[in-house]
């Protein structure tokens, strides 16, 4: 490589598997994290298939599996009567199908995993970045200065590097979904009412939802509650303090196990949900973007640590094979750009989707949700070490359900000196137009397909993708047109 090395800004997921795979092909990394110590907020994350298998690539398999749990399958639920409105295939099925199994874990042991394998050598603690230059140099709030051939910005939702990379001066923010959610780890013991206990599960109803999962053998259940409002976040942060009960009343009379479990523990702080607007340029000179910095997503998927990966995945590849970093970062960015804002799209169209008020919308979403695990390979068959899309076994398995699609991008403007930024908030070019061929049968065109060639009641949506607007014409669609929401979304959340 002809650089004279890497600086990583953040020891996230993404930071940390970077720094992993590249030192796996040759290349060391410093990686610079304002945390004086390496602990993970929040109760639980879940990895996919798409995510476990470069982590077993990194030969972490083993304690990975170990430390997570896999559920037994997928439920949707009415979070009010608790009927069953659909149920995937079990864990085996997922696991065969995609290649990789599903898990939930603490976040703090993931983060522990991935920085013990990489060692503290490398890891410099306390070293909040506050200041970057053209050449390369890196500037701490400590007064430490480093120099790099490339400087990955791995700094999360909040990134100061997206800032520089964007010259946003400050207008490029993260965006408010509308959303809320509360958090919390439960002793299963203390849930008596909840049926399969050992499933990952969504309580679905009008302006709420309740998903949840098993961490630690089963013995813990990490949830999620996510309401509607408020409808402007006003506190400085992305957690405040709510006030008493206010987890508790959007979900009054829904089923007794979804408010035992939201009563169990004391009430966590309320999150704000927030996502980036979708960039069409993720780096500048040689300072490059990964993970939540350049795509940031609502988490009704389950992927933005996932797709933090697959970026590490792609990153490493193309830095290592490649004496000029500009093209290679080049590469990169085609290569991530559109998975990622499909997923971001997904995510926000699923948060609406979620919340539906009874009606039409619900039984069509209930319906699309029958063949949701097949709907979903498009996220977790995904092989990113193969170059993306499924192994052709592995879609061969999928195909009878559904059909995969292989998806093409012609971008149809050029880059024209207009920032990422102001395309999006202008609503105007920059972006990029997403074509979709079937690739194997199975019936006809998926669902997917449909989404994102605009039929079918996609064409709000199949806009936000194709014109401009991003994440903002994205909300448009979920909010305003229930059935539109569902394709990409509707809780294919987090799981098969
Ligand atoms: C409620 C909720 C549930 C979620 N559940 C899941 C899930 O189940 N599965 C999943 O895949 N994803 C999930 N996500 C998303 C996931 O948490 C993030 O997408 C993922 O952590 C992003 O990884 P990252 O490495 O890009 O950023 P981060 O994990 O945010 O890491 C960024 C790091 O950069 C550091 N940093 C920031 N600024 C600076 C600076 N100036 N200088 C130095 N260091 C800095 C931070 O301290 C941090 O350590 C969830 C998100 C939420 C909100």
């Amino acid at each position: 490589m002809a650089h004279s090395g890497v600086v990583i800004i953040g020891a996230g997921v993404g930071g940390l598997t970077l720094a992993l795979l590249l030192r796996q092909r040759g290349i060391t990394a410093e990686v610079l994290e304002q945390s004086t110590e390496l602990k993970e907020v929040g109760a639980a994350i879940a990895l996919g298939a798409n995510g476990v298998r470069v982590l077993r690539h990194l030969g972490l398999g083993g304690t990975l599996a170990a430390l997570s749990t896999e559920p037994s399958c997928l439920i949707h639920r009415d979070g009010r009567d608790g009927r069953a409105v659909a149920t995937t295939p079990d864990a085996r099925w997922y696991h065969g199908t995609f290649g990789a199994p599903f898990g939930g874990l603490h976040r703090v042991a993931l983060q522990q995993l991935l920085a013990g394998a990489l060692g503290p050598d490398h890891v410099h603690l306390g070293s909040r970045v506050t200041g970057l230059d053209e050449d390369g140099t890196v500037r701490c709030a400590s007064g430490a200065e480093y120099r790099a051939g490339v400087v990955v910005g791995a700094d999360g939702v909040h990134s100061v590097v997206r800032d520089w990379v964007v010259q946003g001066a400050g207008r490029d923010q993260p965006v408010y979904s509308g959303t809320s959610g509360f958090r919390g780890l439960v002793p299963a013991e203390l849930v008596p009412h909840l049926p399969d206990p050992g499933a990952l599960q969504f309580w679905m109803g009008p302006g709420a939802h309740l998903l949840h999962y098993p961490i630690s053998g089963g013995r813990i259940i990490n949830f999620l509650a996510v309401i509607d409002g408020p409808a402007r976040w006003t506190a400085p942060g992305w957690m405040e303090q709510a006030p008493p009960g206010a987890h508790l009343r959007p979900f009054a009379g829904w089923h007794p196990a979804v408010t035992e479990m939201l009563s169990a523990v004391p009430q966590s702080p309320r999150w704000g949900l927030f996502a980036r607007r979708p960039l069409n340029r993720w780096h500048r000179g040689h300072v490059v973007l990964l993970g939540d910095a350049a795509h940031a997503m609502l988490p009704h998927h389950g992927q933005g640590a996932n797709q933090s990966i697959e970026d590490a995945a792609v990153l490493a590849d193309e830095l290592a094979g490649s004496t000029d970093i500009a093209a290679a970062l080049r590469r990169y960015q085609g290569r991530r750009r559109v998975r990622t804002r499909q997923v971001q799209l997904a995510s926000w169209a699923a948060s609406a989707a979620l919340h539906l008020p009874d009606g039409p919308g619900t039984r069509e979403r209930d319906a699309w949700l029958a063949g949701a695990a097949h709907r979903l390979a498009w996220i977790h068959g995904y092989d990113v070490l193969g170059g993306g899309g499924m192994s052709e076994v592995e879609a061969s398995r999928v195909a009878g359900g559904g059909g995969m699609a292989e998806v093409d991008v012609r971008p149809v403007t050029g880059g024209g000196g207009i920032s990422e930024h102001d395309s999006a908030v202008r609503g105007g070019g920059g972006m990029a137009e997403v074509d979709v061929r079937p690739v194997t049968g199975g019936g006809g065109i998926s669902e997917h397909d449909r989404a994102v060639r605009g039929g079918g009641g996609m064409a709000e949506q199949d806009s936000a993708v194709r014109g401009g607007g991003g994440i903002q014409a994205a909300e448009r669609a979920g909010l305003s047109a229930p059935l539109s929401a569902v394709p990409l979304g509707a809780g294919l959340a987090s799981i098969r």
